[in-house]
């Protein structure tokens, strides 16, 4: 193989390893887009203030209560839940 035919394959090698490396780049930038866009989608929970039905405390939950729904705060919340699964043990 002669130097000047080595030459030349050298920067041929060189042309599409940028065009490789511009492609990554391309395809690396296409996907971050992608990612961002998905982002707002898991939007963490809605958060709304309300007043709980139980011990009238302002507190907030992780979702928008329906109109006419209990809205409980936490620890309200919690100790329903318990009383629940003692009322559904109970029944058994
Ligand atoms: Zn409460």
């Amino acid at each position: 193989m002669s130097e000047e035919r080595l030459a030349a394959l050298e920067a041929e090698v060189k042309e599409l390893q940028n065009k490789v490396k511009e492609l990554l780049g391309c395809a690396l930038n296409a996907y971050e887009k992608n990612h961002e866009r998905r982002e707002p989608e898991r939007r963490s929970p809605e958060w709304t203030d309300v007043i709980c039905s139980n011990c009238n405390v302002a507190c907030s939950v992780p979702f928008r209560p329906k109109p006419g729904r209990m809205a409980y705060c936490r620890d309200c919340y919690h100790r329903r839940k318990v009383e629940k699964s003692f009322q559904l043990a109970e029944k058994e």
